[in-house]
């Protein structure tokens, strides 16, 4: 049985139909740890995974100018790149490129992952030092991953590290339903220098992106991988110049890369990836000092302010006997201003147990628990953009953990369970290392048969004891895959909202919604696609698939498919669609269900001839009949 923390697994495409692997595809595979694992996954073939890099600036392209500054470098990073081999394998570009001459990738050499990493760089004109950059960059790299989304297994962001956990930040609330990994790094020294920290970072970066489902905006910086919105810039001269100090990282690289699978968030809506492309700017960021005059604090809440990260002392302390300041925050409260209340310091939460903690929620200020200021400014930025909740929904969004930027509460400790405690102790186990070792050994399977019993009650149960829903078994399944097969709606539901990933893939390489589709669960594959999933098949493959199955006259697979997203006019390779298959092999049915979906009536095959010119030839007359009454494509 493999851990929960064992190998997700996303490919730009479905791969295996109906056990038939595709060899046309990419597939990715990645475990928590990886020993170099050889040759197994040769350029030529499956395991390719394609990561795009969008490079906005920062030191890691920067180079000295004449008067001994740092600044951007256009139209370098590339060709610069291309001599680094641990950034870029010559040999198997030059083999990629024989086979797919229509693109130009990057390719990463073999690191020991299941995928080799193609990559595209797409530089920014300008470049930034990240100092300069405002909420309009934030906004072009969230459409950029947009427009690009289907398009990759991953993104990777090159950015200045000075502003780097804003963006991190603000990414991570406005790409709602993330699916996919982004990872944004840079380094301390430009990658071009001797001793730069650029080309580890970047490396890491594009296998975290191409390898691992981690639907997060991340920020990877020496080795370490952490929630982009619960990072900080700590040092301006370490390489270990970002820390998360309410959470850790998410990943570690060491020999192996040991992902902390169940600290990954998960969406938990049933909704497609989406840009929320808006910001407010009227927020600011206002930190207490003894003695603040009141005619600071009133210029700063003045309008148009309306939101401010209120950055308070300790456990979320401010003066309360300040009558003059709680004034101006009641006053502000009035006029609809959001008031945030963050710590100072960087370790711990804001908690209204003292007197001056709970005078400012009196006055309206919202707790703002462990937010970092980066977070909790851009998520009022993103908030107060809402224009669909009122204030109140506005204000309680502040307080909720929209993207794991925040702690809510504690949930109860999954060894609590009885079953868990019993084997704890008849093993003998002692060590936190111990318990948590078999926790991830055997609630894989636990999940997994609770899922095919169709138990909704002992699911919940499990989940409040922090069950990671998305761990998958030897074959590397999940609950969803298991879920999308029996065809169980309501667990399959259940599972979505509780941010079960649609892009896992099993051993034979297929997504939850492909197990829908090869069992005809008509109802779960509505729900899959209306969360995000697709087919992203060759249409080639597509129509090979939808040939096969109307020449069967499989309606019901045709359906499948059809809801899955396939388009009923792809041909297969002698260019005929389903509809010549159906017209050749007198399927009445077949025929009228394909026209019903407007399946186009003039396609010709190979041989010039339409699926009525077959019907004729076959006399099948009453086909011909259908196939003519209709005849105004
Ligand atoms: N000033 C630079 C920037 O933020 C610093 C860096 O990249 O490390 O763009």
């Amino acid at each position: 049985m493999h851990s929960p923390n064992t190998a997700s697994e996303e490919v730009c495409s479905d791969s295996i139909i109906d056990g038939k692997e595709d060899t046309l595809q990419n597939s990715v595979r990645s475990e928590t740890t990886l020993k170099n694992s050889s040759s197994l996954h040769k350029i030529k073939g499956d395991g390719y995974s394609k990561v795009l890099v969008l490079y906005t600036g920062g030191t890691i392209g920067m180079l000295r100018t004449e008067s001994g500054v740092y600044a951007p470098e256009t139209s370098i990073m590339e060709k610069r790149i291309k001599l680094y081999p641990q950034l870029h394998d010559t040999t198997a570009a030059e083999d990629y490129a024989i086979e797919h001459p229509e693109k130009n990738f990057m390719i990463l050499p073999d690191t020991g992952e299941t995928a080799r990493v193609l990559y595209v760089i797409r530089e920014y004109v300008p470049l930034l030092d990240s100092s300069n950059m405002t909420m309009d960059d934030w906004i072009r790299i969230a459409m950029d991953i947009k427009e690009s989304y289907e398009q990759y297994n991953g993104f990777v962001v090159l950015h200045g590290t000075d502003t780097m956990a804003y963006t991190a930040s603000a990414l991570s609330f406005m790409l709602e339903n993330l699916g996919k990994t982004v990872v944004i790094t840079g380094s301390q020294i430009p990658l071009y220098e001797a001793r730069s920290d650029g080309r580890d970072n970047l490396m890491n970066a594009l296998i975290v992106a191409g390898n691992y489902v981690i639907p997060e905006v991340t920020i990877l910086f020496n080795n370490k991988l952490f929630r982009g919105n619960r990072t900080s810039k700590i040092s301006t001269s370490n390489l270990d110049a970002f820390n998360s100090p309410n959470l850790p990282p998410l990943a570690k690289m060491g020999i192996g890369i040991h992902v902390e699978w169940r600290n990954v968030y998960r969406p938990s809506s049933i909704e497609k990836f989406n840009v929320h492309s808006l910001l407010n700017r009227n927020v600011g960021l206002l930190r207490l000092f003894p003695s603040i005059t009141v005619e600071v604090v009133r210029a700063f809440l003045s309008p148009p302010i309306e939101g401010v990260v209120l950055q308070t002392y300790g456990a979320g302390n401010g003066p309360s006997q300040r009558r003059d300041l709680f004034d101006e925050f009641k006053r502000a409260f009035r006029r609809g201003v959001i008031i945030v209340n963050c710590t100072q310091c960087s370790l711990g939460q804001v908690d209204p147990s003292y007197e001056t903690g709970s005078a400012l929620m009196d006055v309206g200020v919202v707790p703002g628990s462990d937010m970092t200021p980066e977070a909790a400014l851009t998520k009022l930025s993103y908030v107060l953009s809402k224009k669909e909740w009122s204030l109140q929904t506005k204000r309680t969004m502040m307080e909720a953990n929209l993207r794991g930027e925040l702690t809510v509460h504690k949930d109860a400790k999954f060894e609590d369970l009885d079953v868990i405690t019993a084997v704890v102790k008849t093993l003998n186990l002692s060590s936190a290392e111990e318990v948590d070792a078999l926790r991830d050994a055997i609630s894989p399977a636990i999940l997994c048969s609770i899922v095919s019993e169709g138990n909704l009650e002992k699911l919940e149960i499990m989940r409040q004891f922090g069950a990671y829903l998305s761990a998958c078994d030897y074959d590397y399944k999940t609950p969803l895959h298991i879920a999308c097969s029996d065809g169980n709606l309501k667990i399959v539901e259940y599972l979505l909202k509780h941010g079960a990933s649609i892009h896992m893939r099993d051993r034979e390489h297929r997504t939850p919604l492909m197990n829908a589709v090869v069992n005809d669960h008509h109802e779960v594959i509505k729900l899959i696609v209306k969360a995000g999933g697709y087919l992203n098949l060759p249409s080639l493959t597509i129509g090979e698939m939808l040939c096969s199955y109307a020449k069967q006259g499989d309606l019901t697979r045709l359906e499948s498919l059809r809801l899955a997203g396939a388009d009923l006019n792809d041909p297969d390779c002698t260019n005929r669609t389903c509809l010549h298959y159906a017209a050749e092999m007198n399927l009445e049915e077949v025929v009228s269900y394909l026209l019903k979906h407007n399946v186009c009536k003039s396609a010709q095959d190979l041989y010039g001839r339409t699926a009525c010119d077959i019907a004729k030839v076959l006399e099948h007359d009453s086909l011909v009949k259908l196939l003519q009454l209709e005849n105004a494509d």
